[in-house]
């Protein structure tokens, strides 16, 4: 079973928009749902901070301290598609980013549950 990260948009999660990252990423990860082809294993959930600096650091670290590399990174749903949408990076760019920094392939959205 591959292995994956989820990234969080934690701006989001913080409003209280029904998604703390409580389940929908979880669920479609486990599930092969929604943007997973197949189930994967969820060996990391990472919440994005604004200005998003952090997020980089945060999941090396996470990799480091888990000594555990997953096989992709997964910017989750709200990350990807909430609306208005980051004021920082486009998810494309923080995508970039993330790949360049860790070699590791990033995918955007995880699941397809309302948002
Ligand atoms: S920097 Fe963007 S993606 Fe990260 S928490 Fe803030 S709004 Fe969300």
């Amino acid at each position: 079973m591959k292995k994956v990260a989820i990234v969080g948009c934690g701006a989001y999660m913080d409003s209280g928009y029904g998604c703390p990252g409580e389940w929908r990423c979880l669920k479609a990860a486990a599930m092969g749902e929604g943007k997973f082809e197949e189930p994967y294993q969820v060996v990391a959930f990472v919440k994005c901070e604004c200005p998003g600096r952090s997020v980089v650091p945060n999941l090396s670290m996470s990799f480091k301290l888990s000594e555990t590399k997953p096989d992709e990174i997964r910017l989750s749903s709200c990350l990807v598609n909430s609306k208005p949408g980051c004021p920082y990076a486009k998810p494309e760019e923080l995508a970039a980013i993330m790949e360049k920094k860790t070699g590791i392939k990033v995918v955007l959205g995880t699941h397809e549950y309302h948002l």
